[in-house]
């Protein structure tokens, strides 16, 4: 079960909760958020649950007790019954307005990120997308520009009004990444580095989770947990494709995986149907039917010549593709009761 302390509980009334659970035979995790302490109380039998909970909601300082029987708690719709809206500036993530994510696979040059994000700002994108540390299958792929992609996207960034996110690989970036991002991308590869997630989830920024390769729904969620135990609560979700014995497309959106998540959780949903099916004439369709099954936002990839792409060219869109595709996008998201 979950104590949420009320905000600004001193810490002796902690203590006291701490202790009452310890002596109930429960272990105990601690989460100090910016503004509330969160205890995680683990273990005891579920029909000793209901009356623990009950005792401990009397003692000082506590403001709830949510007993919860998933595996993943503070991620669950029992903890928090209603969305999560994420704001990023004057973006806000998870409320009616479907966000767009566009950019290169990766910062490749000056000129090319500055193309790419006046193209996507003008269609209507909101936040630039676009990799300085890369995820590479192959060891002798383009691995990214590091610090100097990172600078690149925050000139784009200043240029155009857009915000950034990109992704970070290695606990020991997170403050580096930080810097330059205002949104931290976990990327499937790294969706059980649970060192990465607890380290992200110290982090004052928000968190893109993309869902492993061969990632169960719950284990996701249990990997989203892993961050929000950190005391960083905002977390979002990113479909990004899923691998079956397809092999037509690069991967299979799970587009279940929308309305799941949104039964099961409270933390925005997004779908990335660029590297969800690899290729560019698909796109457009999957990013459609994202939008129409619920999604919160999309990640597109976009470049101004996918032909000379360092990577993923193959599924990125031209600008005036994209442009085009953000007009049917604000179709479908009208006839849903959204906007774009
Ligand atoms: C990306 O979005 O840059 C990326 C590498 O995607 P994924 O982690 O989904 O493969
Ligand atoms: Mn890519």
């Amino acid at each position: 079960m979950i104590i949420i302390m009320r905000t600004g509980a001193p810490q002796e009334q902690i203590d006291g909760v701490v202790k009452a659970l310890e002596e109930r035979g429960y272990g105990i995790h601690l989460s100090r958020g910016v503004e509330k302490t969160i205890i995680g109380a683990i273990g005891a039998l579920d029909e000793e649950k209901q009356l623990v909970a009950q005792q401990i909601e009397t003692l000082p300082g506590v403001e709830r007790v949510v007993p919860i029987l998933k595996p993943y708690k503070l991620a669950s719709k029992e903890f928090q019954p209603e969305p999560t809206v994420i704001r990023v500036g004057d973006i806000a993530i998870g409320g009616d307005r479907v966000v767009v994510m566009a950019g290169p696979c990766s910062v490749e040059s000056e000129e090319q990120v500055l193309a790419t994000a006046r193209a996507v700002r003008a269609a209507g994108a909101s936040i630039l997308r676009g990799g300085a540390f890369k995820p590479s299958t192959s060891p002798y792929g383009f691995r990214g520009l590091e610090r100097e992609g990172l600078e690149l996207l925050r000139l784009a960034a200043q240029e155009t009004g857009l915000r950034v996110i990109t992704e970070v690989m290695d606990p020991r970036d997170v403050e580096l990444v930080g810097e330059y991002a205002d949104i931290l991308q976990i990327g499937t590869r790294s969706m059980s580095n649970f060192m990465l997630l607890s380290e992200v989830g110290q982090a004052r920024k928000p968190v893109m989770l993309k869902r492993g390769l061969s990632a169960t729904i719950e284990e996701w969620l249990q990997a989203a947990e892993y961050i929000m135990l950190g005391g960083n609560h905002e977390v979002m979700l990113c479909e990004r494709g899923i691998r079956t014995f397809e092999t037509y497309t690069r991967n299979t959106v799970d587009i279940n995986a929308v309305p799941a998540v949104k039964e099961l959780s409270h933390l925005p949903v997004i779908v990335d149907p660029s590297h969800g099916t690899g290729r560019a004439s698909l796109v457009g369709a999957v990013a459609r039917a994202a939008v129409a099954a619920g999604a919160d936002g999309l990640m597109i990839e976009v470049h101004p010549q996918p032909e000379r792409a360092l990577k993923d060219g193959h599924q990125s869109l031209r600008p005036d593709e994209f442009e085009r595709l953000m007009k049917e996008l604000a179709a479908v998201a009208r006839a849903v009761a959204r906007s774009l």
